[in-house]
C-alpha cells in the first residue's frame, strides 16, 4: 500500500507557483498566459493522477520540464530535425528529399521580400510565374516547354483533367491493366481517373500488354493514352511491357497524345551507382511523349512539386486548365525548384543534392563514420548491409552500405524508441532483433547528435 499520500498531495505546487518559476514564466513571455496555465494544470492533473497510483509525487522539476516540453511539441518550432539512420534515402515519413542548404537559401530569401514572380522587368507589365521553370525544364529534359504544380498527383490529375476538357467527345484515357495500381497515400490511378473526368480503359493483362493492346482499344473517343511508371512494386517473370516510343508511335498513327507518369523521374542515369536505370526524363521527351509527368521530392532530390514537360501545345493547354490555379506552386517552392534545376545544368548535384550525395557516399568512408560511432559509444559491431533508395523509386534496389549494428539488453523498440527520444530524434532500422544505424542517409553534421542518442539509449537498455 502507498504510504501518506495525503502529504504527497499536499507537496504538489500551486498552479501560480508553476507559473512564477524561472523556466515556466520564460514560457509565459513566449507564448500565452492562459496557453500556459492550462497546460500547468494538465501537468499537476497528471501528478494527481501518479500520486493516485503509486502514493508518490513527481518533482518539481519533472513538472516544470514537463510543461516545458509539451508548450514546445505544441508551439515549437514545426517539423523538428530528426536524423535519418535508416538508411532509406528518401524516406517519405522523414519529408522525402532534404534541399541542399544552397536550395533551401533560394527558398527563404524569396519568402521575404518582394519579387519578380509575376512582373516583366522589362515591360513593367505582368509576367507569367511559370516561364522561368518552363525554360529551365526545357534546358534540362530537351522539351519545348513545362510547368510546376503542387506535386506529381495533383500533375497526373490537372493534366488527366485538361486532356479530357480539351474535346467533349473524347474522354477515354487507355491504361494498361499492369498500370491501373495505387501508388501509395491513396493515390490510385482509376480514381485519379474518375476525379478528372476521364472515362479508364483498361487494356491488356496485369502481367502482359502490346503496343497493339492500346491501338485495339483507341476509338473516336480516346483522349490520351496514359503510361504510370510502377514505381513501389515489381512484377517479375511472365511479363511484358512495350517501349514507350512503340506506343508513341500508336498514338501518333492514330492522333492520341501519350501521358507518362514516370513518378520519380530521374534526371541522370543511376547505373552509375550499381543501381537499375530509372526511366529518364530526357528519354521519354526523345521518346516522344507528348507530356512526362514526374515529382520534384523523389529522385529529382528537390522540393515538393509535381512537373510537367512535353510539347509546348500540351503544356499551354494544362496550363491554362482552370485546375491548374488551384494545385499551383508557392513561390519559395518555385524557386527552390529553380535552384535544383540549375544544379543539373551545372553538373554540381552529385556534390549538391543531398539525396546524390547520399547514394554516391564513398562505402569505406560510410564504414569509417560507424567505426568511430562505434568507438566513441562503445558498443555494437560494424558490419555491410544494403541501404534503399525507397520513397516511390527502384522498389527492391539497393546499395551496400556498412552500418552500426547494436544488440540492446533490453528490448530493441524499447531501444530504438530511447534513440527517437534523445535530444536530437535519431531515427534507425530494426532488423532480426538489432537495431541498426546506417551513416549513409546521416548528414556530417548529425554525427554527433547519433553517439550522443547511443550513449543515453545504452544508459536506458534495461539490464
Ligand atoms: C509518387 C508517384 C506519384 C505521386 O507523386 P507525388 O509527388 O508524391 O504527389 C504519382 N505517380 C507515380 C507513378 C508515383 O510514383
Amino acid at each position: 500500500m502507498p504510504e501518506m499520500p495525503e502529504s504527497a498531495y499536499r507537496s504538489l505546487p500551486s498552479v501560480d507557483a508553476l507559473l512564477q518559476s524561472e523556466e515556466v514564466a520564460e514560457l509565459v513571455r513566449n507564448f500565452s498566459h492562459d496557453a500556459v496555465t492550462t497546460l500547468a494544470r494538465d501537468v499537476l492533473g497528471k501528478a494527481r493522477t501518479k500520486i493516485k497510483a503509486t502514493g508518490e509525487s513527481p518533482a518539481v522539476e519533472e513538472m516544470i520540464a514537463e510543461i516545458a516540453k509539451r508548450a514546445d511539441r505544441a508551439w515549437g518550432s514545426w517539423p523538428k530535425p530528426v536524423v535519418n539512420a535508416t538508411g532509406v534515402v528518401l524516406h517519405t515519413n522523414l519529408g522525402r528529399a532534404p534541399l541542399s542548404s544552397k536550395v533551401a537559401k533560394a527558398a527563404s530569401d524569396s519568402a521575404s521580400i518582394y519579387s519578380d514572380l509575376e512582373f516583366n522587368l522589362d515591360s513593367g507589365k505582368r509576367g507569367s510565374r511559370n516561364a522561368h521553370i518552363s525554360d529551365l525544364l526545357s534546358q534540362v529534359s530537351g522539351a519545348e516547354a513545362g510547368i510546376a504544380v503542387n506535386n506529381n498527383a495533383s500533375g497526373v490529375l490537372l493534366t488527366l483533367a485538361a486532356v479530357v476538357a480539351a474535346d467533349p467527345n473524347k474522354t477515354e484515357v487507355i491504361v494498361s491493366r499492369g498500370e491501373a495500381v495505387e501508388i501509395g497515400g491513396g493515390f490510385r490511378v482509376p480514381d485519379v481517373m474518375r476525379q478528372s473526368g476521364a472515362t479508364l480503359i483498361e487494356v491488356g493483362t496485369t502481367n502482359r500488354t502490346y503496343a497493339a493492346d492500346y491501338e485495339a482499344a483507341i476509338t473516336p473517343r480516346t483522349a490520351a493514352i496514359l503510361k504510370v511508371h510502377p514505381s513501389n512494386f515489381i512484377v517479375e517473370g511472365f511479363t511484358h511491357v512495350p517501349e514507350l516510343a512503340d506506343m508513341v508511335a500508336v498514338g501518333k498513327k492514330h492522333g492520341v497524345p501519350v501521358i507518362n507518369d514516370l513518378g520519380s523521374g530521374c534526371l541522370i542515369d543511376t547505373r552509375k551507382y550499381g543501381l537499375d536505370q530509372e526511366p529518364q526524363v530526357q528519354d521519354s521527351i526523345s521518346d516522344g511523349a507528348a507530356l512526362t509527368l514526374f515529382s520534384g521530392d523523389k529522385l529529382l532530390g528537390g522540393p515538393q512539386a509535381g512537373l510537367i514537360a512535353g510539347e509546348k501545345s500540351w503544356v499551354d493547354l494544362v496550363s491554362k486548365h482552370p485546375l491548374a490555379r488551384a494545385v499551383r506552386i508557392d513561390k519559395m517552392t518555385l524557386s527552390a525548384i529553380a535552384a535544383t534545376l540549375v544544379s543539373y545544368l551545372k553538373g554540381d548535384h552529385e556534390e549538391e543534392i543531398p539525396i546524390w550525395n547520399s547514394i554516391s557516399k564513398d562505402e569505406s568512408a560510410i564504414a569509417a563514420t560507424a567505426e568511430r560511432w562505434r568507438a566513441e559509444a562503445g558498443t555494437g559491431v560494424v558490419e555491410g548491409a544494403r541501404s534503399a533508395v525507397g520513397g516511390g523509386s527502384l522498389p527492391g534496389q539497393t546499395i551496400p552500405t556498412s552500418v552500426l549494428a547494436i544488440e540492446p539488453q533490453g528490448s530493441v523498440d524499447n531501444f530504438a524508441a530511447c534513440l527517437r527520444r534523445s535530444p536530437v530524434a535519431v531515427v534507425a532500422r530494426i532488423e532480426n532483433e538489432r537495431v541498426l544505424l546506417d551513416p549513409r542517409t546521416v548528414m556530417t553534421d548529425q554525427d554527433q547528435a547519433v553517439i550522443e542518442a547511443i550513449k543515453l539509449a545504452i544508459s536506458q537498455d534495461s539490464q
